[in-house]
């Protein structure tokens, strides 16, 4: 794990050096719409801190894991998808789909989203 990474998108939005539609933030987490929603509600969770994926998140910083847990089920209650229902998603990994390496957790909800993949 390191702060940040000078190379990482994420880490660069965190840090306000590319814009993102910002949804929510604490001293933890960004959370920001996702540039390509594919959902009508399409929000991305990432730690401030640089990790390169979920599992190595849970790994170095457990109780972190649990802060982009929580940001995630309260960016779903802030756009009311909350009771419809969401799905919180992680990629990881390149068979996964993951393309950005900086673990983020994918919120998805506004309409049925049918079977497992994003
Ligand atoms: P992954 O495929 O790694 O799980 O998800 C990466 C996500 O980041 C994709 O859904 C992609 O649309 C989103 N993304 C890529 N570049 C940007 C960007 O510059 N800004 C925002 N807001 N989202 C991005």
């Amino acid at each position: 794990m390191s702060a940040s990474a000078s190379d990482c998108l994420f880490c660069r939005i965190v840090a306000g050096e590319i814009p993102a539609t910002i949804v929510h933030s604490n001293e933890l987490t960004v959370s920001f719409r996702d540039i390509h929603p594919q959902a009508p509600t399409h929000v991305l969770v990432v730690p401030r801190a640089h990790h390169p994926n979920a599992a190595a998140l849970a790994a170095a910083d457990p109780d972190l894991l649990v802060e982009v847990m929580r940001a995630g089920a309260a960016v779903a209650e802030r756009e009311g998808v909350a009771a419809s229902g969401y799905r919180l998603l992680f990629n990881t990994g390149r068979d996964a789909g993951q393309t950005v390496f900086h673990a983020h957790l994918h919120v998805l909800g506004g309409e049925p989203l049918g079977g497992l993949a994003q």
